[in-house]
């Protein structure tokens, strides 16, 4: 009866070390990649990184639609050139370079 006990005990602090092992792991691979960067920023960053817990997700982003093939785009992708947005780059240019650019200016 006395090695079950000791047997759970044991299974307690094995968990336990392998926890300990891993944040301390998590722990010091953060310090250094603060460290790495930026020493006063990473102290700054890691409380803002306990208040936000994490990213808006992607789903949120907003959608904008090409003014040259109407293609809609999320908004981290698209090109705005003089306000007007566009899918890509390519037809950003495509759209300046047009010939009757009758609503370029
Ligand atoms: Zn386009």
């Amino acid at each position: 009866m006395r090695q079950i006990f000791l047997l759970i005990i044991l299974f307690f602090v094995g968990q336990w070390l392998v926890k300990a092992l891993r944040r301390h792991d998590a722990h010091s691979a953060q310090r250094t990649g603060a460290g790495g960067a930026r020493g006063a920023s990473g102290a700054a960053g890691n409380g803002n990184g306990a208040a936000r817990p994490a990213r808006p997700p992607q789903l949120a982003e907003p959608m904008i639609r090409c003014v040259e093939c109407g293609v809609h785009a999320p908004k981290s992708d698209s090109v705005v050139v003089a306000g007007q947005p566009f899918c890509s780059a390519a037809h950003a240019r495509r759209h300046g370079a047009r010939p009757t650019g009758r609503d370029a200016r």
